[in-house]
C-alpha cells in the first residue's frame, strides 16, 4: 500500500542545522540539500541511533524471551522482508543470508524471534530433518509486511 502525500498535509520537516541557513531539510535529514555534504556525522549519527535501537531490541529478546519481541521492530521487519524475498527458506539460512542483525546472535535470541512470529501467526514453521525449521510467511504475515513497509 503506497500512501501519497497530499498537498494539504506537508510532511514534517526540520530546518537546516548549518548556522544562518533557514532552508528546510528533506527526509528528516539534519542539513538541507545544499549543506548536507558538510554534515560529516549525519550518516554515522543516524546509523548509531538505529544500532542502539536494535541492540536494545535484541537484549530484551535475550533476557525476557519471545514476549519481549516487538513484531513491529526493526529486526522483525528484516526477518519478514528476508522471507518475502525468497518465499520459503530454512531459519538458519534466513538469518545467515538475510538478517544481518541476527547472524551472530545466540540461539536463545533467534528462537525468541521464531517463537513470537509463529505465535503472532505471521510465519509458518515446518520442521526439517536437521533441527532447522523451514519458514514462510502466512497470508497474515504477507499483509502485515506490506502494511509495515508503506
Ligand atoms: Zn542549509
Amino acid at each position: 500500500m503506497v500512501k501519497h502525500r497530499s498537498e494539504a498535509e506537508p510532511p514534517p520537516t526540520n530546518v537546516c542545522e548549518k548556522p544562518g541557513c533557514t532552508k528546510r531539510t528533506r527526509e528528516r535529514k539534519f542539513y538541507c540539500p545544499e549543506h548536507i555534504m558538510e554534515d560529516e556525522n549525519g550518516y554515522p549519527r543516524m546509523l548509531e541511533r538505529k544500532l542502539l535501537e536494535v541492540e536494545d531490541e535484541i537484549n530484551k529478546a535475550r533476557i525476557v524471551g519471545p514476549r519481549a519481541v516487538d513484531p513491529r521492530g526493526t529486526v522483525t521487519k528484516e526477518i519478514m522482508t528476508g522471507i518475502s524475498l525468497v518465499g520459503t527458506i530454512t531459519w538458519r539460512r534466513l538469518l545467515k543470508d538475510h538478517v544481518a542483525f541476527l547472524n551472530s546472535v545466540d540461539g536463545a535470541v533467534s528462537s525468541a524471534y521464531l517463537t513470537r512470529l509463529k505465535q503472532e501467526g505471521l510465519i509458518q514453521v515446518r520442521s526439517s530433518k536437521r533441527q532447522d525449521p523451514v519458514v514462510s510467511l502466512t497470508p497474515k504475515g504477507v499483509e502485515f509486511r506490506e502494511g509495515a513497509s508503506s
